[in-house]
């Protein structure tokens, strides 16, 4: 199968308003190049020297979601071309995306990193701590940043209950943030879960926006 297939093949079984960020990391500008040439728009990356190369390289209408970690020193140089950045997990990092997005004039769709599986990891928010930041309020003093939803990612295991589990606890998460503090935001709208191995679950418990690499571009070479 070639990449492009592949991109098909996923498309298809994705309902029209599940948004797919392909995920490029590792993978060469030559095969984000075919994809655009597909139609696709919208890519993913987690490192910061990377994105910054293929993007001066590639068409510049790509909507580029940044997915992995993100340390603040490294917010400057991605704010202006990024669209949506999805691992926000602290105040510090949302106000630092604030102010390099303040300087440049730009809007960024910013998401709450939320821990959902059963691994320890150092990056996510708990509940508790989600809650916490937003009930401090200064999140409403934002001014080109804001916070459009969450994302999380399951536990890597076979268990397809314990990966529906964690999935279904995110979107009641998202919920209750929609009842509690967001009511009135049409901006906070998107639960971003799901990769190549459990997109079809995430789908079926609320995905908004999926973020599939392996399956679209095969396996990374590290
Ligand atoms: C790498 C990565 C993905 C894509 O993973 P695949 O298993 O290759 O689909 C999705 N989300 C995040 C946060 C990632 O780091």
């Amino acid at each position: 199968m070639n990449i492009s297939d592949n991109l098909h093949k996923i498309k298809e079984t994705l309902p029209e308003t599940v948004k797919l960020v392909a995920v490029s990391k590792f993978h060469p500008v030559e095969a984000i190049q075919k994809l655009y040439d597909n139609g696709q728009r919208v890519f993913g990356e987690s490192r910061m020297q990377e994105v910054d190369l293929k993007h001066s390289k590639l068409p510049q209408d790509i909507e580029w979601h940044f997915i992995g970690h993100l340390q603040t020193n490294k917010v400057k140089a991605i704010v202006p071309y990024v669209h949506t950045i999805h691992s926000v997990d602290s105040w510090k990092l949302l106000q630092e995306i604030d102010k390099q997005t303040t300087s440049v004039n730009k809007r960024i769709c910013c998401l709450l990193e939320i821990h959902i599986a059963e691994e320890d990891s150092k990056y996510g928010l708990s509940f508790e701590t989600c809650r916490q930041m937003l009930d401090e309020g200064l999140w409403k003093q934002l001014k080109y940043a804001y916070i459009g939803g969450v994302m999380g990612m399951a536990t890597f295991t076979d268990n397809v209950d314990l990966i529906r589990t964690e999935f279904r606890s995110l979107k009641l998460f998202y919920d209750e943030l929609k009842a509690d503090y967001f009511h009135d935001f049409d901006s906070f709208s998107e639960i971003s879960m799901g990769m190549s191995d459990d997109y079809e679950i995430a789908v079926e418990e609320g995905a908004t926006i999926v973020r599939v690499g392996s399956s679209i571009f095969g396996q990374r070479e590290y």
